[in-house]
């Protein structure tokens, strides 16, 4: 992969962190504003963060794969992130095998080839 792929991925990797951390830190923010707004009433607006990363099919990929696990997502995305920097991202951490884009195009923090990442899920 060469450095104008791997900054596609990049852009994508920290949109989808973003976004992420945003939801996380709005759930929090909510429920703050919640206890403190019944003191004040204050009555603020949820702020809506639509970070722009695509299609609707892109997204809903990613719906679903951050239900599984947010938290371990995160980790696998500052993963990828460093991997692009070192050059090294797209190949499987296990075999070296290579990941194929299509598998990148649906989850950009993938660290395993589908083989590898599917031996480990049978463990
Ligand atoms: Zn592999």
């Amino acid at each position: 992969m060469n450095r104008a792929e791997a900054t596609v991925y990049k852009e994508r990797l920290l949109a989808l962190r973003s976004r992420m951390c945003g939801d996380v830190d709005q759930l929090r923010e909510n429920s703050l504003r919640k206890s403190r707004s019944e003191g004040n009433g204050e009555m603020s607006s949820m702020p809506i963060h639509m970070a722009d990363i695509g299609s609707d099919n892109y997204e809903q990929e990613f719906s679903l794969s951050l239900m599984e696990n947010e938290g371990a997502a995160l980790d696998k995305i500052q993963l990828s992130l460093d991997r692009i920097e070192e050059g090294t991202y797209g190949v499987c951490d296990d075999c070296g095998a290579k990941i194929p884009k299509t598998r990148l195009n649906a989850i950009p923090y993938a660290t395993q080839c589908v083989k590898c990442a599917s031996q480990q899920e049978g463990v």
